[in-house]
């Protein structure tokens, strides 16, 4: 096949969506179920009407366009996600969904034909920044998160996720369940080094490595910074400090790609004068291997044993989230990789080390992604950035891997 998706019009595309909520800087703050939200999704279904989808909002605000195949058969779904992080870049999530339209698009363009029909999904609040949990739209969706809970799930400020749905016109009537589906395709900007020190415009997700996160408190003796004489302390954040060093330190010791952060400190009282009594603390480890991530746990198990012991505090620890590695299907992933080769461009295959909608895809159907490069790694911020040659190579690879798996019926 030559056919290929038109550029001009992604990337105006890509302008156009990324102004709505832009920063200063050119980065993006689209918060879900937002005004700006509003604003994206507006745009997003306008464009997908134009371009002759059947348009369903379902109740958690998940959007999804279909266009209709030769036969009554699951749809191929390609999908991603339109809300940001705060002061976040314009590809993280809207790349997906841009690219997905794209391919639609061309589909259109070409005049061709499928046997199943191709549609695309836009899943609300993925970011996780302003409800959690994060991906909780597909989390809803493959029957992982209560749809109750999740319209129950507050913002900082108090306000429901249930509310805002109405408040700004997504609170949609198709029910928010498992349907039948002949895969589900997600392009996503990489966030990681590799593809661009290796000089690879394509990563073929094999998958999404293993997660876990835990939840540390130590409880110290809170007390006066002056008279206390420092033999008769027990600092929780002196016990805290060793725990985030050895954190740090497990990687190195177990090998292979784990990779360990503490990102999240809360310490009791927090003020210059006085001991910290207590210090609430996050820990996230991901390994592409389930049994080395168990190994670390059991590793950070003995050190904030032997740190607390060694300050004399006490502690609660619990490991209260965890996601097994999620393999996605090989005839998708195969389908990519062929895409790529047949567009002549380098691809490697790849784990995704960060999670995403298609992680809850893959428990509901035949799941693949496709990483393009990130330019030194970043994400999350305002310097995220994908060259438009490797958005292009992105784009037709979903375009290509679609066609297939819809199968082409002209
Ligand atoms: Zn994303």
């Amino acid at each position: 096949m030559t056919d290929a998706i038109n550029r001009k019009r992604l990337e105006e595309s890509m302008d156009a969506l990324g102004r709505v909520g832009e920063t200063p800087k050119g980065g993006l703050t689209r918060l879900a179920l937002s005004d700006e939200d509003r604003r994206g999704r507006d745009l997003l279904v306008e464009w997908m009407r134009g371009a002759g989808l059947r348009v369903t909002v379902d109740r958690m605000g998940n959007i999804f366009g279909e266009r209709a195949g030769r036969a009554a058969l699951p749809p191929v779904l390609m999908g991603s996600h339109a809300d940001s992080v705060p002061t976040g870049g314009k590809y993280d999530g809207q790349l997906g969904v841009l690219c997905a339209l794209e391919a639609i698009r061309s589909l259109n363009d070409h005049g061709i034909r499928t046997r199943h029909p191709v549609g695309m999904a836009i899943f609300t609040n993925e970011e996780g920044a302003r409800f959690q949990p994060a991906m909780i739209g597909s989390g809803v969706m493959a029957g992982k998160i209560p749809l109750e809970d999740a319209y129950n799930a507050r913002d900082r400020d108090g306000i429901r996720l249930g509310d805002e749905l109405e408040r700004i016109g997504y609170l949609g009537s198709e029910p928010c369940v498992p349907r039948p589906l002949r895969a589900y395709l997600e392009l996503h900007i990489e966030q990681g080094p590799i593809l661009e020190e290796e000089g690879v415009p394509i990563g073929v997700v094999e998958g999404i490595v293993a997660i876990s996160w835990s939840r540390l408190t130590l409880h110290g003796t809170q007390d006066h910074a002056g008279p206390t004489p420092m033999r008769i302390r027990h600092d929780a954040l002196v016990a805290a400090a060793e725990v985030v060093r050895r954190v740090r330190e497990i990687p190195a010791e177990l090998g292979g790609d784990l990779v360990s952060t503490v990102g999240r400190l809360d310490v009791t009282p927090n003020i210059p004068n006085a001991i910290p009594g207590r210090v609430t603390m996050s820990i996230d480890l991901r390994d592409p291997d389930d049994a080395r991530l168990d190994r670390a746990l059991r590793l950070l198990d003995r050190a904030v044993e032997a740190a607390a012991r060694t300050e004399g505090v006490t502690y609660e620890l619990e490991h209260y989230w965890r996601v097994p590695r999620t393999p996605f299907a090989p005839d998708v992933v195969g389908a990519v990789e062929s895409a790529a080769r047949s567009l002549g461009v380098r691809s490697r295959r790849i784990l995704s080390g960060a999670g995403h909608d298609a992680q809850y895809m893959a428990a509901i159907c035949p799941t693949g992604m496709i990483f393009v490069p990130s330019r030194a790694g970043r994400s999350h911020c305002e310097e995220e950035f994908t060259p438009m040659d490797d958005v292009e190579h992105g784009a037709n690879a979903l375009f290509r891997a679609a066609c297939s798996l819809a199968e082409r019926a002209e």
